[in-house]
């Protein structure tokens, strides 16, 4: 599988080999029995069902970087943060900081499209209960870390979504930059920064999670502000 992942030479073939990746029994078992028995709401449709590819620019200079696919998110529409309601937070946001071309993003042939952005998660494949395994993290990264390394030309700035996304970003930095992580690791937080010589800054935001979002943990005025922020960094402000 990490063989896979560094022999693809693009993002395109990157998407293509990790959607055809089965090397973790309890996430495939999982991926497909949901995409088997469906939300009631979506019975009419064919779920993806398979581990969900990073979307958005090839020479993003700032990418977002998630925990896992939602199981009737990402997992029905093939799509990351597609389909859901922390998708309907995170796109509005994005729009309104002009790095999407609309504020929704619903399917995967709806139009959307993002610049200057890339998205993608630590693990590709919905996991029970949003908790994915050490075991799953680790047998994950190198999808995220041959991605990273994919856009690490034009790549300025990353933002966090929530502390495993934050935690992943530590090895992906080693592995991708050859930068040792600071120690002890920079504690993760909503707005917290993180800027070393050579490798792209980073920002933690908490996660656009219905959790957060519905409890007004995360207020799209918050979400405005780690945008603003990232766009400087990114030299895009
Ligand atoms: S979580 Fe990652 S490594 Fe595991 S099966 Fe899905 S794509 Fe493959």
């Amino acid at each position: 599988m990490a063989g896979r992942a560094r022999r693809s030479a693009t993002l395109d073939d990157l998407d293509v080999a990790v959607s055809d990746c089965f090397a973790c029994p309890r996430l495939v078992a999982w991926r497909e029995e949901v995409a088997a028995t469906k939300r009631a709401s979506f019975r009419d449709q064919e779920y993806w069902g398979r581990p969900v590819p990073g979307y958005g620019a090839g020479d993003a200079r700032l990418a977002i970087l998630g925990l896992a696919p939602a199981a009737h998110g990402g997992n029905r529409t093939g799509r990351i943060f597609t389909g859901d309601r922390s998708g309907d937070v995170l796109f509005a946001a994005l729009h309104r900081a002009g790095l999407a071309n609309q504020p929704t993003s619903v399917s995967r042939d709806d139009g959307l499209a993002l610049r200057d952005t890339r998205i993608f998660a630590a693990v590709r494949c919905a996991p029970p209960d949003n908790k994915p395994t050490p075991g799953e993290r680790d047998t994950c990264a190198p999808w995220l870390h041959r991605e990273v390394e994919l856009v690490k030309p034009t790549l300025r700035v990353v933002v966090a979504l929530g502390a495993f996304a934050w935690a992943a970003w530590w090895p992906a930095m080693a592995a991708v930059y050859g930068v040792r992580p600071p120690v002890p690791r920079p504690a993760f937080g909503h707005g917290a920064r993180w800027s070393g010589a050579d490798v792209p800054a980073l920002i933690g935001c908490y996660h656009v999670s219905q959790q957060n979002t519905f409890t007004g943990r995360l207020t799209p005025a918050m979400l405005d502000d780690v945008f603003a922020a990232a766009k400087h960094l990114a030299g895009l402000a």
